[in-house]
Parts: C-alpha cells; sequence; structure tokens
C-alpha cells in the first residue's frame, strides 16, 4: 500500500510499504477512505519530537471502512464505516473507566519509556512517535486499529467524510479546551492560535455561551475565517496582543485563555523568542513557550488558562510565581476524545455544526509531502489539509 513516512526532519515520503496485518485479536483494519494532516503533526515533521524513527507511517486523523476484524472484536464487522480516535483506548483500565482516555494506562505498549520520561504512561498514539507506542499511522491506504472494540466511532451514511473526520481530532479537541474553561455567560474567552485547532475553539467558545470570544494569530484569512465564527480578531504583527486585550475588557483582563499554538509560538513584538529560539536550537530547551507567557500576564485573577496546543518536554522562564499568585487554574491534556463523541455526533447530525468548514486543500495522498510543506508554511491560503488515499 501507499503511505506517508518520516524519514527525518522536513522528509516525509509517499512510500510502498506492506498493508498491515491483524496483530491481535482486538484489532481491525481499516480502509482509509480519507485522512488529514494536523498542527501535531509539524511538531513531528519539524524534528520536535524525541523518539520518531525512520520509516514510521504518519497521521492520526482518519476515517473509513472496516476490511477484516480480530477474533476478539466483537463489536465491528467489515463494512462498517468508522471515524478512528486519534488516542488508542482500551476502555477497561481505571483511566478509561473515568474517562480519561488520553492517558488509557493500557494501550501504549511502549509504556516503561513513556513512565521513565514522564513518571507514568499515556496512551498509544497512531503515527506519534514510539513514546506513545511507535503505532503506524492512518496517512495511508489501510491501518491496524488497535484495541478496536473502543478505539472507533461508528458513524452513519448520509454524511460526508469531511463533515465527520475531525470527530478524530480537532473538533473534540477545541471543544475540550473550551469546556475545561467553563465558560460563563459574563466570560471573556481569549483563543491564541487560528489554526483548525483555534477554529473549532472559537465555535465551541460561542457555542458554550461566551459573552466574547477573541482570537489571536497573524496569518490572515485564518483571522477572517475566526471572525466567520464569531471571534474579534488581534494580528498580533500589528497590534499590541496584551493592550488589546485590555481594551476589549475595559482593563480587566480575559477570564478564560485557550493556548491553541503549543510548542512553536512565534512572537513579533518581543524578544523572548529570540532567547526560546537560541535555547531550543541548543537543547537546553525543547518548546517555545511565548503563548504561555502571554497568557499567564494578561489572564484575569482567578482565571482559567486550557491548554490544548502540545508541549513535548521543558519550559525555560514561566512567570509562575504570576500564576500561584493570581490563583490561575490550568486545565491541559491530550484530547480524552471518547468522552465527547456521542454528544458532537449529534451536534453534527443535527447541523448545529459543520467542521468541514476549515479544509483548504483536498489532494491524493501521493501529494502529502508537498502539503506539509504548504501547511507547514501557511502557504496558498492553506489552513487544513485532508487527504485522498
Ligand atoms: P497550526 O500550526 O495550524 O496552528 C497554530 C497557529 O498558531 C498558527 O496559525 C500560527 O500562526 C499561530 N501562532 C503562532 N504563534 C502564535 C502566537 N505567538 N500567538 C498567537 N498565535 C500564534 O496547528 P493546529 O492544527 O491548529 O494545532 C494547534 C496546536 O494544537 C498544536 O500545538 C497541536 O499540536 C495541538 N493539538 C493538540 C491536540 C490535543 O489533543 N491536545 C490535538 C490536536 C492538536
Ligand atoms: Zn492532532
Ligand atoms: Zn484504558
Amino acid at each position: 500500500m501507499r503511505a506517508l513516512r518520516w524519514h527525518g526532519k522536513h522528509d516525509v515520503r509517499c512510500d510502498t510499504v506492506p498493508d498491515p496485518v491483524i496483530e491481535d485479536g482486538r484489532d481491525a483494519i481499516v480502509k482509509v477512505s480519507t485522512c488529514a494532516i494536523c498542527g501535531s503533526d509539524l511538531h513531528l515533521f519539524d524534528g520536535l519530537m524525541p523518539t520518531m524513527e525512520h520509516g514510521d507511517i504518519l497521521g492520526h486523523e482518519f476515517m473509513g471502512e472496516v476490511v477484516e476484524v480480530g477474533r476478539e472484536t466483537r463489536n465491528l464487522k467489515p463494512g462498517d464505516r468508522v471515524v478512528v480516535p486519534f488516542t488508542i483506548v482500551c476502555g477497561e483500565c481505571d483511566q478509561c473507566m473515568r474517562g480519561n482516555f488520553s492517558v488509557c494506562e493500557r494501550s501504549n505498549r511502549n509504556r516503561e519509556k513513556a513512565e521513565k520520561v514522564f513518571g507514568h504512561t499515556t496512551a498509544g498514539l497512531f503515527g506519534y512517535s514510539h513514546l506513545t507506542g511507535g503505532y503506524a499511522g492512518g496517512q495511508a491506504e489501510y491501518v491496524r486499529v488497535p484495541f478496536a472494540e473502543r478505539t472507533h466511532i461508528k458513524v452513519p451514511d448520509g454524511l460526508s467524510d469531511e463533515r465527520l473526520l475531525f470527530l478524530s481530532d480537532i473538533l473534540p479537541t477545541g471543544w475540550q479546551a473550551a469546556v475545561q474553561c467553563e465558560i460563563q455567560p459574563t466570560d471573556t474567552v481569549a483563543i491564541w492560535g487560528a489554526g483548525p485547532v483555534g477554529q473549532m475553539a472559537v465555535r465551541s467558545a460561542v457555542m458554550l455561551g461566551a459573552k466574547q470570544v477573541i482570537v489571536i494569530d497573524r496569518v490572515p484569512e485564518r483571522l477572517v475565517m475566526a471572525s466567520g465564527g464569531g471571534a474579534i480578531p488581534i494580528n498580533f504583527d500589528e497590534e499590541s496582543v496584551l493592550d488589546r486585550l485590555k481594551e476589549l475588557t475595559n482593563g480587566k483582563g480575559p477570564e478564560k485563555c485557550i493556548d491553541a499554538v503549543g510548542m512553536e509560538s512565534h512572537v513579533s513584538r518581543s524578544l523572548d523568542s529570540m532567547y526560546d529560539r537560541v535555547k531550543q536550537a541548543v537543547m537546553l530547551e525543547t518548546d517555545r513557550p511565548h503563548v504561555l507567557r502571554e497568557m499567564i500576564y494578561v489572564c484575569r485573577p482567578a482565571g482559567t488558562l486550557s491548554i490544548p496546543g502540545v508541549y513535548g518536554g521543558v519550559l525555560d522562564k514561566i512567570p509562575f510565581g504570576a500564576a500561584m499568585n493570581k490563583g490561575l487554574t490550568f486545565r491541559m491534556g491530550q484530547t480524552h476524545v471518547n468522552r465527547w463523541t456521542s454528544d458532537l455526533l449529534r451536534r453534527i447530525e443535527e447541523g448545529q455544526i459543520d467542521p468541514s468548514f476549515v479544509i483548504t486543500h483536498t489532494v491524493p495522498l501521493e501529494e502529502g509531502p508537498a502539503m506539509y510543506k504548504t501547511f507547514r508554511e501557511k502557504a496558498d491560503g492553506c489552513i487544513k489539509v485532508v487527504l485522498k488515499p
């Protein structure tokens, strides 16, 4: 089959590889009809996530048709149409029972590695380094889905792939980011990053009844798209984020702040990014936490910082004293996809939300390598790339 594989920093290729096979009774094989490139894939593309290996198959947003199931996969059969959540879940461990799916205790087959680095294991993820299990991803014609009885979302016919695909990741990610803010009708929610996750967070914060939603980025078409969803845009290349946020909140600061940027933030008006870039380059720091610093500084005391943006390792110069003394609440994590699935699928079916608005590019899988570059460079108005194997 054809699959997009990682061969090192800025080197993704469409290769011919063996088809996946059932390795365990709890597996299923899915023939991928549609998949996508995520902002998280860019961290791999940029060589910032450790434990990637040459030849790893990428991709954790995909859907398709079940073509084969293992002996112990009882609730799926060939022909079923499924979206696959990016977090692999056993459905039976203590964390899964509590709905904390992204920290499933059993699905990461390299759990000793994760325990060493993080103190505990986290869930297995598709196409996302050997720290999270080294599972082949879904930017491919076929993919093996481990723990398939629970690692799937059955979806109805009659709705297009484009409407359903983002149940795999960015829709529940934006949604969880907003839910974790516990939005009150009097709240201003400020969202850093108008990429696909920021776009879903904007729609979610509006649906959850925020008084005012503000979005911060510097890519004009992304700001326009977020405005269309009900957000007030701030272009951080043209205005002071801190001044504008104060202005829009009568000097108080937003009650709720969402970091939909993560470890690769950019900055134009202050020097701290240069400092971070140098430290990142010489491996003294793994992440560039400019957005976190800005959120801590501007958030109204007793407010909440919700962090879906991915961080990988060690961060420097976080003003923790400000966070502590202002009494801020931090909520974060990889998304507990299955926790939100039935609610979000219903909202899609009822037409409350159609996540396909975010798609700007649809191309064959073979064009995936070029699209990694286009998406990374935000060239050609690219906001979200969908691939057809
Ligand atoms: P993206 O790279 O397309 O979007 C990031 C956006 O942030 C870009 O538009 C960029 O211009 C903007 N940005 C950069 N620096 C900024 C700054 N200082 N202030 C404001 N905006 C800034 O990626 P995406 O797909 O939207 O993903 C966003 C983040 O969410 C990534 O870190 C990704 O890894 C993460 N993510 C997390 C989960 C999860 O489960 N928690 C799931 C999906 C994605
Ligand atoms: Zn993702
Ligand atoms: Zn589990």
